[in-house]
């Protein structure tokens, strides 16, 4: 197509091979060509109208970033562009540190930087327990916020906005951790644009099966993605693993094998700082459970 005559346009939403698309003050049902599905949501994208409300994508904008599902999904691709990732976690119901370690190393792979936001603060009881679970992460650098978004719904609002101005965020979470609440307080529209972008993408009436891209003031993004995302990690190379790992660091090039897999190697370095208590037993067993997931994939 004639480049000249392609509108720009950011990807709202996707349902299938359907992405919604803003294009100035318009939002746009497009398509891909042929059967491919390579757009994700924070795409910007280049598109040929062909007709009032419908477009083709042509071309998608280089990525500053790019998330990936797990291979469960039809679509590989969670979201791209995004600054930050926010792991939504509470005091009750109790969270998997699998899965926030899951989380956070695909962010790190991604480069995109991830914040813990912990909610239900007000359960005053679980809370000095849920606050030890998390020193792990703090400890390793990640921001750890604590919120209450259904009894301080004001300043669960206020500590979050200097957060998300004029960056992209995700938001992650594991049912029943309380995303839904704290979306709802910081997009006050975000009912509304759903039932839109539902009815746009035809996606059927009771379905908020999509991931869905909210903009906000202050150049502000949001995203929200139904259920828990379980990232895509099976295409992490072994050196990929290894650096998504803060912890790890330190020990990197450390080891009596310049080639070491950090799994059961003499003289490694990494496996000696598990044993000493500098790395945490669960960080260790998740990157061995990854290695073996990503060879799996691989052979
Ligand atoms: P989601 O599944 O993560 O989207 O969670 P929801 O937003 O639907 O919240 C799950 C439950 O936790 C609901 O019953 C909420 O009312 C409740 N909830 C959300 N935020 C808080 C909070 O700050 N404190 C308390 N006590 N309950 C909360
Ligand atoms: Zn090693």
């Amino acid at each position: 197509a004639n480049q000249a005559a392609l509108e720009q346009g950011l990807v709202i939403a996707a349902h299938g091979r359907h992405y919604l698309v803003q294009a100035g003050e318009q939002k746009l049902n497009c398509v891909t060509r042929g059967k491919k599905s390579d757009v994700a949501v924070g795409d910007h994208i280049r598109l040929a109208r062909t007709s009032a409300d419908q477009g083709v994508v042509e071309s998608i904008d280089e990525r500053r970033t790019l998330l990936y599902r797990s291979d469960q999904y039809k679509s590989k691709l969670l979201a791209a562009n995004v600054d930050q990732l926010f792991i939504v976690v509470a005091t009750e119901p109790s969270f998997s540190d699998d899965l926030v370690s899951r989380s956070l190393v695909a962010a790190e792979s991604a480069g995109v930087s991830a914040h813990l936001i912990l909610n239900k603060t007000d359960i005053t009881e679980a809370l000095p327990k849920t606050r030890e679970r998390l020193q792990v992460y703090a400890r390793l650098g990640y921001p750890v916020h604590e919120v209450s978004a259904k009894a301080q719904p004001d300043e669960t609002r206020a500590a979050f906005m200097p957060l998300l101005a004029g960056k992209s965020t995700i938001l992650i979470g594991q049912s029943g951790m309380g995303k839904s609440s704290i979306i709802n307080l910081i997009v006050p529209d975000a009912d509304i644009a759903t039932r839109e972008i539902s009815a746009a993408l035809d996606t059927g009436k009771h379905t908020t099966t999509f991931t869905r891209l909210y903009q906000m003031e202050q150049e502000a993004s949001i995203i929200d993605s139904p259920g828990f995302q379980e990232f895509g990690l099976y295409q992490l190379s072994e050196g990929m693993l290894e650096r998504a790992f803060r912890d790890f660091t330190p020990y990197l090039g450390k080891c009596r094998f310049y080639n070491c897999h950090h799994l059961n190697e003499p003289g490694c370095a990494v496996l000696e700082a598990v044993q000493a208590g500098a790395i945490a037993g669960m960080r260790h067993q998740l990157y061995a459970q990854l290695v073996h997931e990503s060879s799996q994939t691989l052979y």
